[in-house]
């Protein structure tokens, strides 16, 4: 199952981490939501192998550790959003379709 492409419209921002917004119910560790905005990774189906962090031209990830989530004990993290070029490499290339760019 990938990433909601209509999270904005069916969930509400739950917080703030690394500077963006945190979307839908968090309940760490088990629990993460959608971090991001207009680079949004739903870190409850990122399983962590980092291909976004390898391919984004502008350095836009950082990967994170997360211990204790079901699906893997790392996750990409959108911390220089802002910085997106919407060339849609990490989108693209995300082996659980977890990541969902909306060009600003
Ligand atoms: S769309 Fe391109 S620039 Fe934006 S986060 Fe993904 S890889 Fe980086």
């Amino acid at each position: 199952m990938p990433i909601d492409p209509d999270f904005m419209n069916k969930l509400k921002p739950s917080g703030e981490h690394n500077g963006h917004k945190v979307w839908g119910e968090v309940d760490p560790p088990t629990k993460l939501g959608i971090h991001g905005t207009n680079v949004a990774v739903d870190q409850d189906l990122c399983n962590g192998d980092g291909v976004c962090v390898s391919v984004c031209p502008v350095n836009v990830f950082e990967m994170i550790d997360t211990p204790g989530h079901p699906l893997s004990d790392k996750k990409s993290d959108p911390i220089r959003e802002a910085d997106c070029i919407a060339c849609l490499a990490c989108e693209a290339s995300c082996p659980t379709q977890a990541i969902k760019i909306t060009p600003k």
